[in-house]
């Protein structure tokens, strides 16, 4: 009989993370139909189930088995400290855990937190935090809009998760202390049986595949043959970087992997030697 194990994945159903997450499935090969309130599908051409959950709920259904793998925000993870394992950073979802101040707050440092009410859904990170700093603080567990708490007297500080800030600046808040960086996780239940285990690598392998191609470019120039070596030194590529002849006499076309980082200072002293009719690709996957 055919093995028809599928691997069991919980996604966001509906957030900050849902569309992220999907695009990922789909870059690593893997089509599905998450048609409007669907709460569980299959992938078509993967052994993949698909859950959709909310975020909150993710960790648990891990940690029961009832979803082998979720992807999750980190803050989560650290804030309800389950049975999970973290498998792989995702780089997306990027945020942090930070607390900010009304504008009337005389802030200097972390003491100024001494005594005060702060609200917040991170309790938990949030008490071991100050316990670090040694100060003591009214911390006020509220489950949603914690950037309205001091407008209306509940607290006199928030810590809340941050993106670009724009929610703090609207709420007459100031970022005053980071308190976690956070961002998208893959994590796994910790008594995988081999053929979850083995579905999940081969899932894992991919990501990864996808994650390294999206920090990375191709790049090709035109490179006149006296200025090959030094051209090629700045380009370390994969391997190393490969060289072709051009129809035109002296002229070779160089083909090579650049960091997503260091990519403009790459390529302003590839002109600097002299490369032309430089182009840059973006890539689809990559596998080391
Ligand atoms: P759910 O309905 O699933 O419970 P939610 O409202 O709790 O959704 P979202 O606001 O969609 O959650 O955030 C999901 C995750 O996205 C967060 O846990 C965090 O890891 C990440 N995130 C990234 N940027 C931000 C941000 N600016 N504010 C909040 N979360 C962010
Ligand atoms: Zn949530």
């Amino acid at each position: 009989m055919m093995n028809t194990k599928k691997l069991k994945i919980a996604l966001q159903k509906s957030g900050r993370l849902s569309e992220e997450s999907h695009k990922l499935l789909k870059k690593c090969g893997i089509s599905f139909s998450n048609g409007l309130g669907k709460l569980r599908t299959e992938a078509t051409n993967f052994p993949l189930e698909i859950f959709f959950l909310r975020d909150d709920d993710i960790p648990e259904y891990v940690a029961d088995g009832v979803a082998d793998v979720g992807i999750v925000g980190e803050n989560i993870i650290f804030e309800d400290e389950r049975n999970v394992e973290t498998i792989e950073k995702l780089g997306f979802g990027k945020c942090r855990l930070s607390l900010a101040v009304p504008k009337n707050f005389d802030y200097e440092t972390v003491q100024n937190f001494e005594g005060k009410r702060i609200a917040t859904t991170y309790p938990n990170i949030l008490r071991t935090f100050f316990a670090k700093k040694n100060v003591n603080t009214d911390i006020h567990t509220i489950s949603g809009s914690v950037e309205i708490a001091p407008s209306i007297g509940l607290a006199d500080a928030v810590c809340d998760l941050v993106s670009s800030g724009s929610t703090l600046f609207t709420n007459g808040l100031r970022e005053v202390e980071i308190v976690l960086n956070s961002e998208a996780v893959l994590i796994a239940n910790n008594n995988l049986d081999e053929t979850a285990q083995k579905l999940l690598e081969k899932l894992l392998f991919r990501i990864k595949a996808v994650n390294a191609a999206k920090q990375n470019k191709y790049i090709l120039l035109n490179a006149p043959n006296e200025k090959l070596n030094e051209i090629t030194e700045i380009l370390p590529g994969m391997k190393s970087p490969t060289v072709m002849p051009l129809a035109e006499k002296g002229w070779s076309s160089v083909h090579s992997v650049i960091n997503e980082n260091d990519f403009w200072e790459v390529v302003e002293s590839l002109k600097k030697k002299g490369a032309e009719g430089i182009l840059v690709l973006s890539i689809d996957q990559m596998i080391q």
